[in-house]
């Protein structure tokens, strides 16, 4: 579990973008990995810091957060912490590059449809994907197993090569992942026969996500590690898996609250009754009071959708509407009209039965 993003930073909840900059340009500074050499934690400080930003600093992605914590904000995506830094700073002041090494693979992204019954009771889902993933024949190192590898030239195993710059305050080294192997310090001498020395494959994977109770449609849940594999052993990119809720006839969401619509007869609204329904939570029975009006809305608490990251559901409202019989039979024809003059209520002639015998000789 991520700390809270604003707590890295040290701001409030309510902190401008101008204070969030600064905030990260300060802290950034301080535990920056090369300004700490002899502190093994400043590297994860410096990349959470990074995380942060990344989310609050993007205000799509910050409002995500706000309202559905880390599960929802698709947490930082590609990113580098050093790419970050480095577009505060304008460059490396340290005078160091530390992104050597193989590439990092490419991030994905799917989409997932789930049910409303999903969305309530939270549900495991499973499906293939087909990417390039890490070469098995190799260990995605890319060199045919058994043969080895020699050491690069270029940058003599150290991946990186360095050159001198001539800046404003003088000399400047630079640092970049050496071109010739890619950051790896090796090259191979033979080339893996099933990846031809790329490292991965394209193959269909069958990847598992936990969707959790409450999600909502465009939500994007993160699986880290389950991208594109890098080439020649680089670290994957991560899966990003888009929500969408297919809608369910009768239901409409509110936010965690569930509306269903319901119709009954004016006797029944007139007089009460219990309504079966079935809810997400199984069959329940639901009391209609005496002299329900159209349109009025029951409520079952609790019933509804999980707020997500807080604990408990919203409700779920029926709201009801009234049939008014139409096609009386002579009974009930005759019963209503005595209805309504029990309540000294004017009613039409017998509209209908003249209606009748009018067509009947036209
Ligand atoms: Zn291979
Ligand atoms: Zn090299």
């Amino acid at each position: 579990m991520p700390r809270d993003y604003y707590e890295v930073l040290g701001v409030s909840r309510e902190a401008s973008d101008e204070e969030l900059k600064k905030a990260y340009r300060k802290l950034a500074r301080e535990c920056h990995p090369d300004a700490n050499p002899d502190d093994p934690g400043a590297e994860a400080k410096f990349k959470e810091l990074g995380e942060a930003y990344a989310v609050l600093g993007d205000a799509n992605r910050r409002s995500n957060y706000d309202r559905f914590g880390a599960a929802g904000s698709g947490g930082p995506g590609a990113f580098d912490p050093f790419d970050i830094f480095a577009s505060f700073f304008g460059g490396d002041p340290f005078g160091f590059n530390r992104r050597t090494g193989p590439q990092r693979g490419r991030d994905l992204v799917v989409a997932l449809e789930i049910t409303l019954e999903e969305v309530v009771s939270g549900v495991t889902k499973s499906f293939p994907v087909r990417s390039l993933r890490s070469c098995s024949r190799c260990s995605g190192q890319g060199a045919e197993p058994g043969t080895e590898s020699t050491t690069c030239e270029r940058c003599a195993g150290s991946g990186t090569v360095r050159l001198m710059q001539r800046g404003f305050f003088g000399n400047v080294v630079t640092a970049s992942t050496c071109p010739e192997c890619g950051g790896l310090g090796q090259k191979i001498l033979s080339p893996c026969v099933e990846c031809r020395g790329e490292g991965r494959v394209e193959r269909e994977e069958e990847v598992k996500v936990e969707v959790p109770a409450g999600v909502d449609d465009g939500m994007q849940l993160r699986v880290t590690g389950r991208g594109e594999a890098g080439p020649k052993g680089g670290v994957a990119g991560d899966l990003y898996v888009q929500l969408r809720v297919k809608e369910m006839k009768g239901f409409e969401r509110d936010g965690a609250d569930i509306l269903l619509y319901t119709e009954i007869p004016f006797s029944q609204a007139a007089l009460g009754t219990t309504l079966k329904i079935d809810s997400f939570d199984g069959k329940v029975e639901v009391d209609v009071p005496a002299g329900t009006q159209p349109g009025e809305t029951l409520v079952l608490k609790n019933q509804g959708v999980a707020h997500l990251g807080k604990g408990g559901r919203g409700d779920l409202l029926i709201r009801v509407g009234v049939k008014i019989p139409s096609g009386l039979s002579a009974d009930e024809d005759q019963l209503i009209r005595k209805f309504a003059a029990l309540r000294g209520e004017d009613v039409s002639e017998h509209q209908g039965f003249m209606g009748k015998i009018r067509n009947a000789f036209r």
